[in-house]
């Protein structure tokens, strides 16, 4: 940066604190990740500036011939990289990209099926908190008690007594894999749309190293940030007989203009999502994850579901006897980042929480590999064992710099 530091020193220095806290901190976010540079580039260039209403050859302001051939690029490679009929690469979020995929098929008041929120579902799927819940009636599925899994024979009955107009599939806490024929089939039986979002675990799917939800369903909607290592900012996809109704509904019907930079910047992360370094990066999330999961088992804490097959992991700390919001803070100030997290039939509020949610994908692409992630569950036992020693955070908080130095941030 040239300009800011003299233009604007305060937010200079903000963005300078927020330099140092990146590099010098372990990110177990499992929402997290760490995009390349060439993303930050496109994020941050001239197309910040245009303002380009409508798609494509169809605008209604002028200028916008580099305007049509990127948005028009980010389009063709977005459906070559996920095998979709169509793509609106416009949303300017997950949340957003939701609603536009609800409004362009659903009337108001009609009926949706969808994850509970508590369960390891999304906001953005009718919980009483979002807006989604004043439009739409939601009815939410559960994971079973025991196997803490989606419960298929569950969603089924749901689907047949409510009859929804729309089956939601996808979640953001949820260590599992997704039966998708099987969440299609129940949709088909009740003559109910299927959307799966896959905000989380896109980048997985880009690089196939779990099953894609695309030819089951009738949209997918995701984000970029996440798993696929991308700027921030929302996709939707869709079978070509939804496309003119959809994009009608992202613009002018939810959206004003795209902002294309960050339309820019997704059009490089599906480049960079088809190369092998990438698709390795993704092997090695879910292998670091699975890695977390078993050396928490070793260390005596219990894992939702018994383990993970993506590249997040949900602790039970009721073991442990400590709350996740106490874990988060106490982590955090030894440097490294989670979240505390409801767990299924949580006894407690969800500012407080049983769980913690730990993520891969940030410190995968760091470098880090199995010997790492056993190295950072130590220290997360550590802390977690004694929150209050002023001696394991100290050594803690070393450890971590130590790590943050061999594994800089590129
Ligand atoms: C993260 C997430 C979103 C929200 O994305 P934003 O870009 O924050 O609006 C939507 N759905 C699911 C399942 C998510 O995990």
């Amino acid at each position: 940066m040239h300009r800011l530091p003299e233009d604007d020193s305060t937010v200079y220095r903000i963005i300078q604190k927020e330099e140092t806290r990146l590099k010098s901190t372990l990110d177990l976010i499992a929402a997290e990740n760490q995009p390349s540079p060439a993303v930050m580039e496109a994020q941050g260039s001239v197309f910040s500036i245009k303002a380009a209403e409508g798609y494509p050859g169809a605008r209604y302001h002028a200028g916008c011939g580099p305007a049509d051939e990127l948005e028009q690029l980010a389009v063709n490679r977005a459906k070559t990289l996920f095998q979709a009929e169509h793509a609106n690469v416009q949303p300017h979020s997950g949340v957003t990209a939701n609603l536009a995929v609800y409004f362009s098929v659903l009337e108001m008041g009609d009926r949706v099926l969808s994850m509970k929120l508590a369960h390891g579902g999304h906001l953005s799927h009718g919980d009483p908190a979002s807006i989604t819940s004043r439009c739409f009636q939601f009815k939410h599925y559960s994971v079973n008690r025991h196997t803490e899994c989606i419960d298929y024979d569950e969603v089924n009955a749901l689907a047949h007594q409510y009859r929804p107009r729309m089956l939601v599939v996808g979640a953001s806490s949820y260590s599992r894999l997704i039966d998708y024929a099987r969440m299609a089939a129940i949709a088909h039986k009740v003559s109910a749309y299927l959307m799966v979002d896959m905000a989380h675990i896109a980048g997985l799917v880009a690089a196939k190293v779990i099953p894609s939800p695309v030819s089951h369903s009738d949209f997918i909607t995701f984000t970029t940030y996440k798993t696929l290592m991308g700027g921030r900012g929302g996709v939707i996809l869709c079978r070509d007989k939804f496309s003119a109704n959809l994009d009608k509904t992202v613009f002018p019907g939810s959206q004003g203009t795209p902002s294309l930079n960050m339309v820019a910047a997704k059009a490089v992360c599906f480049k960079k999502a088809l190369e092998d370094e990438f698709i390795q990066i993704q092997r090695n999330v879910i292998e670091n994850a699975k890695t977390m999961a078993a050396e928490l088992q070793q260390r005596g804490y219990r894992i939702v579901s018994g383990g993970t097959d993506n590249h997040l992991v949900l602790v039970d700390l009721r073991s442990k006897g400590i709350k996740g919001h106490i874990a988060e803070a106490a982590l955090e100030s030894a440097g490294i980042i989670v979240n505390r997290n409801p767990i299924p039939y949580d006894p407690e509020k969800p500012g407080i929480a049983s769980g913690i949610r730990l993520g891969s994908p940030a410190v995968t692409a760091r470098g880090m590999g199995p010997v790492e992630m056993r190295e950072i569950i130590a220290l997360v036992d550590t802390i977690l064992s004694d929150p209050d020693s002023r001696q394991a955070f100290n050594t803690v908080a070393g450890e971590v710099a130590r790590l943050c130095r061999r594994f800089p941030i590129k």
